[in-house]
């Protein structure tokens, strides 16, 4: 793990890349700001978590290490120890964690549960929904440390990169460290509510786009040509042919659009 600071005196503000190895986009933003190091308002706490795992390129070493918190420094897994010393390293901290996907080029956050900080801090970033997963928080970094989450863009991408740079900045803007104005824009909420999952086969299709509703009794994936139908409506997020082992991705329903403040006449 690799941490630095911009700004003196002890940070309440935290940006974290690299909670997965294969997903570099937040390593790229981390950097830049340690390249660029803006003259900040409030001291921020910069972290690239899995070192070990970014190096060799591997989603983890031995285990997804946003399923194993808050783990414990004697943890048989590397991951497992690694939780625990980011949580040390994080308590305190209001944290912004980057990740990518192979699902969705659009950014979106992450949160668990709709606090007045999410509905604070989210509209104020570049994503286009906010999603609510406290239905399958264990053993996330947001289970153990007030997190919001992002998903920056396709893994590996340039666009993520930029879209991870352009995101961190506009959080670090929202929380105050840096200087200026962000725009507050409408928000669509959805919570995640089941798990889909796909069986072992050797092809895999996805027909459906993600947060666009599912209706009842349209086909919305295959495995090995075997279509699964929607039993019931719902809006698809994080769905993709091949970027989870077990699962196509995660069904979720729509909670409400947060609206954007109206000007005083
Ligand atoms: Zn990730």
């Amino acid at each position: 793990m690799r941490v630095a600071q911009l700004g003196s005196g002890t940070p309440e503000i935290a940006v974290v890349a690299g909670i997965h190895g294969d997903e570099p986009c937040g390593v790229r933003a981390v950097e830049r700001l340690l390249d660029d190091r803006p003259t900040v308002k409030r001291p921020v706490k910069l972290v690239v978590a899995n070192e070990a795992a970014l190096e060799r390129q591997v989603r983890f070493i031995d285990e997804d290490l946003n399923r194993a918190f808050p783990g414990t420094p004697d943890a048989k897994t590397h991951e497992g120890q690694l939780a625990n010393e980011l949580v040390a390293e994080l308590e305190g901290c209001l944290t912004f964690s980057m990740h990518s996907t192979q699902s969705h080029a659009d950014p979106f956050a992450i949160v668990n549960g709709v606090s007045e900080t999410a509905k604070d801090i989210v509209p104020q970033l570049p994503v286009t929904a906010m999603v609510e997963t406290s239905n399958f928080a264990e053993g996330r970094l947001f289970s153990a440390i007030d997190t919001v989450e992002v998903e920056c863009g396709l893994q590996g991408s340039e666009t993520a990169a930029e879209n991870a740079d352009r995101l961190t900045r506009a959080f670090l803007t929202a929380v105050d460290a840096l200087p200026g104005d962000t725009v507050r824009r409408e928000l669509p909420v959805y919570r995640l509510v089941d798990v889909i999952r796909k069986g072992q086969a050797d092809t895999y299709e996805v027909f459906v786009e993600n947060f666009t509703e599912v209706d009842a009794g349209a086909p919305f994936a295959a495995a090995d040509g075997d279509e699964q139908i929607a039993d019931e409506s719902f809006y698809p997020v994080l769905m993709s042919p091949n970027g989870y082992q077990d699962v196509f991705g995660y069904a979720a329903e729509k909670l409400e659009v947060l609206e954007t403040p109206t000007a005083a006449d």
